[in-house]
């Protein structure tokens, strides 16, 4: 086992399937059962969901709808996500704690750090909803912050492309994949990876990022299983 202690980040979009918004069943189920599948294995787990697939706060000008509201209204979509994703871990028998950014307590535990591990080493899959509560933020940045304050050794960024490419892989069919990089040559390169913010945020305080697929099947298991897995950026 490579990483005993690991942050997962889940873009809302990924959530959508085929689907042109909300939450396909089947998408939620397969993420459930891979997340399972590294739980089962003693790794302690905590997870940034995203809302894409709902609401973005940048969208919010196209509606008439004020950017800060659009975040608030992003970080609820967030939410949204996070509470499918928990009921679906724990049809799969898992225990779970949603905490989220925003006080929502009918609903789940604010985010309170010493709980949040106290949360991951009794077992618990950790899922954090409503970003960081600040607007002018997104998911990204919520997953580098929140790794850091668990002490995770490492963000599992997964997507629908299987790492970092030379250029846009859906653009450009030329692009390679890099299976390592320095967050130095990312800059350099201008790559786009995660929001700046977030992207800094982890080369600061030497926080390794794993960009991967996270639509194939066992990626998450044989990354933890040491295997070379889309690309690590690291210092
Ligand atoms: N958001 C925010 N602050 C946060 C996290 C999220 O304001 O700390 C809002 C922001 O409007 C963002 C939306 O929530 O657009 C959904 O998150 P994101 O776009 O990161 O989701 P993803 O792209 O991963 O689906």
């Amino acid at each position: 086992m490579k990483y005993k202690r690991i942050l997962l980040k889940l873009s809302g979009e990924a959530l959508m399937g085929d689907n042109s918004y909300g939450i396909d069943s089947k998408r939620l189920q397969e993420y459930a059962s891979q997340i399972k599948s590294v739980h089962d294995m003693g790794v302690e787990i905590a997870i940034v969901i995203g809302g894409g697939n709902i609401f973005r706060g940048v969208q919010a000008g196209k509606v008439g709808i004020d950017r800060v509201q659009g975040d608030y209204m992003g970080m609820l979509a967030t939410l949204i996500n996070a509470m499918a994703l928990q009921s679906s871990l724990e049809q799969n028998g898992i225990f779970t704690r949603l905490m989220s950014g925003i006080k929502v307590e009918s609903v789940c535990e604010p985010f309170i750090r010493r709980r949040a591990i106290r949360h991951l080493e009794k077992g618990r899959v950790v899922i954090f909803g409503a970003g960081i509560g600040n607007p002018y933020f997104t998911t990204d940045s919520t997953a580098s912050l929140r790794a850091i304050e668990i002490e995770a050794e490492v963000v599992l960024k997964g997507t629908r492309v299987d790492g970092v490419y030379t250029a846009d892989p859906e653009k450009d069919p030329t692009a390679t994949r890099y299976t390592n990089i320095t967050f130095q040559e990312v800059y350099e390169k201008n790559l786009n990876v995660m929001d700046m913010t977030a992207f800094t945020l982890c080369q600061e305080n030497n926080l390794p990022i794993i960009v991967f697929d996270m639509n194939k099947t066992d990626n998450l298991l044989d990354l933890i299983n040491g295997k070379e897995v889309g690309t690590l950026i690291t210092s």
